[in-house]
């Protein structure tokens, strides 16, 4: 994501692009790969403490309404990424909480699987996949 793009195009959309949005905006476009909006309030709360967590979700709610990130669930909450960006499966282990990330298109064959049972398409990248990573599952056997 690039900044100065951002701001461009929420200018262009009429928002009035106050000081704190302008850091909001920038802290976003800074982060790399999962974007969490916990962290990035933390991170502009240290630059402008008056800057309210509310008004950082609403500035990615906007993003996502104009197609530049989107969402996805962790065990942690939801997450952004750039849009474009979500090719792969979040697998998150139960037991120790890593987070590992497939590729999107190992899971063809079972979306095939499905949508050849129910018609029904599944999105395997919009939300976490639970289970046990391969470290907790030899531990237990
Ligand atoms: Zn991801
Ligand atoms: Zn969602
Ligand atoms: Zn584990």
């Amino acid at each position: 994501l690039n900044a100065t793009e951002v701001i461009a195009a929420l200018k262009q959309r009429g928002h009035r692009m106050t000081s704190q949005r302008v850091a909001i905006v920038e802290e976003i476009a800074g982060a790399k790969g999962h974007i969490s909006p916990r962290e990035v309030t933390k991170n502009v709360q240290s630059k402008l403490p008056e800057v309210n967590a509310s008004t950082v979700y609403r500035t990615f709610e906007l993003l996502e309404e104009m197609g530049i990130v989107s969402h996805a669930h962790l065990e942690r909450g939801a997450e952004y990424h750039g849009a474009g960006e979500i090719d792969h499966v979040h697998l998150v282990c139960s037991n120790c909480g890593r987070e590992q990330a497939m590729e999107a298109v190992a899971t063809e064959p079972l979306k095939e699987a499905i949508s050849g049972h129910t018609g029904f398409a599944p999105d395997f990248t919009h939300f976490a996949i639970s289970g046990l990573c391969a470290e907790c599952l030899a531990r237990s056997q």
